[in-house]
């Protein structure tokens, strides 16, 4: 996502309560946080947040941590949180980037994780920096619980091929793909759009979507 720098983004995302400020120090206790024991669940490269934030709201006993890398981009979802008219205790954000992610959360500490329209990285040299390549999917066995799962959503079909490639090879495997995500009542089942699933399918873009748990 290419978005001009926001004046004074940095200033308000440090000082948002909706901001977890020094996550490494979270590291394995992430309960403690949000006061309670249920399960969490991540989105990596949240954008503006509309889906995070919708998944917060419509389930209470989950707890949600949005990830996005540029501070001007969160501050868009942290506004939007703010302006609601509750609060949303079973929601909180973090400014960092994804490479990080083993640093933040400990071993299997989280449940699902949330890859919405990543950026596709098209050059094969940076093939590595996809958030579904096999460094990620390394990275994101470790933090996830055994039955976690994870959930990808593009309308890129080069990306959504790539993706699927990395699967198996990674040690993981799929439980659930499809290529129309609109047109698949299964699939689609209490889908909440993103913002970039929204302005794509609006143009007709066909939504790819797998689910993938590790193949123990
Ligand atoms: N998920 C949102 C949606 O579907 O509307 C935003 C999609 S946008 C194309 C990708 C987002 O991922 C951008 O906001 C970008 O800053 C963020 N992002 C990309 N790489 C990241 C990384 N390594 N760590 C954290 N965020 C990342």
């Amino acid at each position: 996502m290419r978005l001009k720098h926001v004046k004074g983004s940095e200033e308000a995302i440090a000082s948002s309560a909706l901001v977890v400020q020094d996550p490494k120090e979270k590291r394995g206790k992430w309960f403690s946080v949000f006061g309670n024991d249920n399960s969490v669940r991540i989105e990596i490269g949240m954008g503006k947040g509309r889906f995070i934030t919708e998944h917060a709201v419509r389930n209470p006993d989950i707890n949600y941590i949005g990830i996005e890398k540029y501070s001007s981009v969160l501050l868009r979802a942290i506004q939007k949180v703010e302006a609601m008219e509750k609060p949303v205790p079973n929601l909180i954000f973090i400014c960092m980037d994804a490479t990080e992610i083993c640093e933040v959360f400990g071993e299997k500490e989280i449940d699902r994780i949330y890859l919405n329209f990543s950026d596709p990285w098209p050059k094969d040299r940076h093939a590595k920096r996809r958030l579904e390549s096999r460094q990620f999917l390394e990275k994101y066995a470790r933090i996830l619980k055994n039955d976690g799962v994870i959930e990808f959503k593009t309308d890129n079909r080069i990306l959504f091929d790539f993706a699927v490639e990395e699967v198996e090879p990674a040690g993981w495997k799929i439980d659930a793909i499809t290529y129309d995500l609109h047109g698949d009542p299964a699939v689609n089942e209490g889908n909440i759009m993103t913002e970039y699933e929204e302005k794509f399918s609006s143009m007709g873009n066909p939504i790819f979507k797998y689910i993938i748990s590790k193949n123990l």
